[in-house]
């Protein structure tokens, strides 16, 4: 069957539609337009570089996720920033994988790399280049391009760890991105460690346990993200752990990250842990003033936004804990601009940033599902597993629904977290939550108080 790359989109689309917030795809999605498509890539335009960066990271897993089981195998979605005004190619029959091509002749010449980059699972716009280094990552930089230099030659594994939204992500992109500049024939893949997990389930059970083997051992480098996720799933750590001997002994290159050091990750085999350790283990801190100011100064001519620099400085005066979170202080700002039709100016900074900065760290799946546990008082185990017991289904129920609301998270996604239930199962246990807390003033008032705790 041939697709065109819009029929194939609008058939991604129209899943997403269902399973989405309808605001949330009406703000993010629609403006979005196919690009081009092949076997492993269907590469989609968003309006702006915000627009891609909020797209890919809420809700590229989960698009990458549908179109696989729309489309088939290991197709990646990637997003590509083109304003609304430039015209999109044409869309182009399936093609052969790797031969990606697209049809408005001036930007054909990039569409290797790109396409090639796509494939291996990577965004393109993460690259060591745009990448602000302060001091707070400079060690971590130097060890991405000594590792992009001579993958498998100098440390191998690479581990960085650090807190959430300090650039851990992008640093891998980019040293993959900088691998394929280089030699455009090597083998690169990035994978998050949840992605892992689930391609392995699904290939023991399609019994295609070669193929998935044979997938991953004959890379030149292996990016695998959030590895902290590896935590007590054990077939995932007995599989990764072949994996990563096989790369290994084949000098291949295998970069890691984590939100810890290994050995402060729970439950994972000490045999994992100690290779983990073989390479080298860097951190990334949160950035400092000064580098916090650089970096808000690159992303504001990054999207073109002219931010006079007393707003530059009190944004990264706010905003400390993270790098995401001064892309969204900067993100809002450029909202409220368009939406008040006024010019950005400290004034409308005080407004539009009122009640960010020293914000609470981003709420998590995670974090909602520690919260709701402890105020249902059952366990978090408890609260993730199919147990039909009256107290942990409503407990689990208000965790949906604290993770729909807060996080707009995609009806299989929050089906995934508990235990594996399906899109109409959620969607019936959010009903039944919301119709309870109508009836019901006290698990209101529960429900309520974990929402306060987190925002
Ligand atoms: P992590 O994986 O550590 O949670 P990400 O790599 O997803 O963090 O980074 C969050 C966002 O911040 C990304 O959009 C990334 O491009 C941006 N970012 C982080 N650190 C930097 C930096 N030093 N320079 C430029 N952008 C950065
Ligand atoms: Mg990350």
């Amino acid at each position: 069957m041939e697709l065109t790359a819009d029929e194939a989109w609008s058939r991604v689309l129209e899943r997403a539609r269902a399973e989405l917030p309808e605001q949330a795809y009406r703000t993010w999605l629609l403006p979005t337009k196919a690009l081009a498509i092949s076997e492993s890539a269907l590469i989609v335009a968003a309006p702006s570089e915000f627009a891609a960066e909020w797209i890919e990271d809420k809700y590229g897993e989960f698009l990458t996720a549908v179109a696989r089981s729309l489309l088939g195998g290991s197709v990646n979605v990637a997003f590509e920033v083109r304003p609304p005004d430039e015209p999109v190619a044409r869309s182009l029959p399936l093609l052969p994988a790797g031969d990606l091509e697209e049809l408005d002749a001036p930007r054909a010449e990039s569409s290797g790399p790109r396409a090639a980059a796509a494939a291996c699972g990577l965004r393109e716009r993460y690259t060591l280049e745009n990448f602000v280094v302060g001091a707070n990552s400079q060690l971590a930089v130097a060890a991405c391009h000594a590792v992009a230099d001579a993958p498998g030659r100098t440390y191998n594994p690479l581990f960085i760890h650090g807190d959430v939204g300090l650039g851990k992500t992008h640093l891998m992109h980019a040293i993959g991105n900088a691998v394929l500049q280089r030699s455009p024939t090597r083998r690169v893949a990035y994978v998050p460690t949840e992605r892992f997990t689930n391609e392995l389930v699904e290939a023991i059970r399609g019994r295609r346990m070669s193929e998935f083997r044979h997938r991953y051992r004959r890379l030149d480098v292996l990016l695998v993200d959030d590895v902290h996720f590896l935590a007590a799933k054990e077939a995932t750590q007995e599989e990764f752990f072949h994996t990563f001997n096989a790369l290994y002994e084949a000098q291949k290159q295998i970069v890691l990250t984590s939100d810890r050091p290994p050995k402060e990750i729970a439950k994972l085999q000490d045999r994992l842990v100690s290779r983990f350790e073989w390479g080298l283990v860097v951190d990334i801190r949160p950035p400092d003033f000064e580098t916090r100011l650089a970096i808000l100064e690159a992303k504001a001519a990054e999207n073109e936004l002219a931010v006079p620099r007393d707003v530059l400085v009190l944004i990264a005066e706010r905003c400390r804990s993270s790098v995401r979170e001064l892309e969204g202080a900067l993100m809002k700002l450029h909202i409220s601009s368009g939406l008040l039709r006024r010019e950005i100016d400290l004034a409308l900074a005080e407004t539009a940033l009122h009640g960010s900065g020293g914000a609470p760290r981003a709420v998590t799946p995670a974090k909602i599902e520690a919260l709701v546990a402890k105020a249902f008082g059952v366990s978090p185990q408890e609260l993730r597993s199919r147990a039909r017991r009256r107290p942990v289904v409503t407990a689990r129920q208000a965790a949906m629904y604290l993770e729909r609301e807060l996080l707009q998270l995609p009806y299989s996604q929050i089906g995934g977290r508990f235990g594996g239930r399906d899109h109409s199962t959620v969607i019936h246990s959010l009903r039944s939550l919301e119709q309870r807390v109508v009836s019901d003033p006290d698990l209101r008032q529960r429900v309520e108080t974990i929402r306060r705790q987190l925002q």
